[in-house]
């Protein structure tokens, strides 16, 4: 292996934490062989420039207001171009929204193997293990990245990220994208829907409310606790469906798949479906008046209770602990 690639997820001109998390792996398997970042977008030159505190060898910037939202053909063409150019080996990505449409795209261009949704790389001798789950997350399988190249999407919040010393010889090269004027077809544009500060699959707290939230109205309370822990919020389809939330919050096998330090989930039975989104996260807490419910089984803390009475005592706690300095 001479070259991995590591192209960045970024978010309205902002570099998103899995990219340090991708770079600081890239870096560990690399065993001798390259590390060059690339990152696409518009007005992203400057942030980009972080990716070099995290010791990529190369850094490649497409700096391009083509590129400001997200354009499938043109994003192809232009990572096309850069992985040509760079003889790239293995190629990491986020399993982010717009790289988990792009990776397959790109897989096929190549005639490559993909591995999505990976939670752990490792190289043993020269070759590269992906473990990524299976069956909703029931299980995990261990695949060897076989062929040449390879691409990799990564789970976010999954890898460590660790600053490292500054390569004194890494290049920071412009290049241009790869716009084409037969674009079969052009986003013009990209209406988001109003969601929360935090974005939650980096996220490291999320409170989450399904059916048992009852109404979109039950979801202040949830709303209000997360304020209290700088988390973001998240929902089961079930209270998508009703309509309490927006789709953009439904965590689980057809929604986002998160890896929290800390989950709260309320009113939620646990079935396998949201399981598949959340079951990673490092502490599980589950709010359910109903003491069989399934969330108690993946559950580290459980509170069997009406969520509408256990949550403001929550947040009520937490909010008198700033009072008195804790
Ligand atoms: P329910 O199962 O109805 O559970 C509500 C819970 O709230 C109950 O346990 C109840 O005891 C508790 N409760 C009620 N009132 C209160 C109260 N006042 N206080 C405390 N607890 C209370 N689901 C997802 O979440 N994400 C997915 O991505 C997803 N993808 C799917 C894909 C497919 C192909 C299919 C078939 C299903 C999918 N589902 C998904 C749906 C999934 O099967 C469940 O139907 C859904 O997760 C249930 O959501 P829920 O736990 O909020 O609702």
């Amino acid at each position: 292996m001479k070259n991995i690639m590591v192209i960045a997820d970024v978010r309205e001109g902002v570099l998103r934490h899995v990219s340090f998390e991708m770079v600081t792996k890239a870096l560990e398997i690399a065993q001798g062989a390259k590390v060059t970042a690339l990152v696409l977008g518009h007005h992203i030159t400057e942030s980009a420039l972080q990716l070099l505190q995290y010791g990529v060898h190369d850094l490649w910037t497409v700096d391009d207001p083509s590129l400001e939202v997200y354009q499938p053909q043109v994003f192809v063409n232009t990572i096309e171009e850069a992985l040509n150019r760079l003889k790239a080996d293995v190629i990491f990505m986020a399993h982010s929204a717009v790289y988990r449409d792009l990776a397959p795209r790109l897989a096929a261009k190549f005639s490559a193997g993909l591995a999505s949704d990976v939670i752990a790389v490792v190289r043993e001798d020269d070759d590269v293990y992906a473990t990524r789950p299976i069956y909703a997350g029931k299980a995990f399988v261990k695949v060897r990245l076989e062929g040449n190249p390879v691409f990799i999407t990564v789970r976010p919040n999954n890898l460590e990220a660790i600053p490292v010393a500054k390569d004194p010889s890494a290049n920071v090269v412009a290049m241009d994208s790869k716009t084409s004027t037969s674009l079969p077809t052009i986003v013009k544009d990209v209406f988001q829907q109003a969601v929360g500060k935090v974005d939650l699959t980096e996220a490291k707290v999320i409170v989450s409310g399904g059916r048992g939230v009852q109404s979109e109205s039950g979801f202040v309370p949830l709303y209000e606790l997360a304020q209290q822990l700088g988390a973001a919020v998240g929902a089961s389809r079930a209270a998508c469906d009703a309509g309490y939330c927006d789709y953009a919050l439904q965590i689980g096998q057809t929604g986002k798949v998160v890896t929290p330090d800390l989950y709260i989930a309320c009113g939620i039975s646990g079935a396998i479906q949201h399981l598949a989104g959340m079951s990673n996260a490092k502490v599980i807490v589950a709010i359910n008046k109903d003491p069989e419910a399934p969330i108690f089984k993946v559950a580290d803390y459980g509170i069997v209770g009406d969520l509408f009475e256990v949550v403001p005592v929550l947040t009520e706690a937490l909010k008198s602990r700033q009072v008195n300095g804790m």
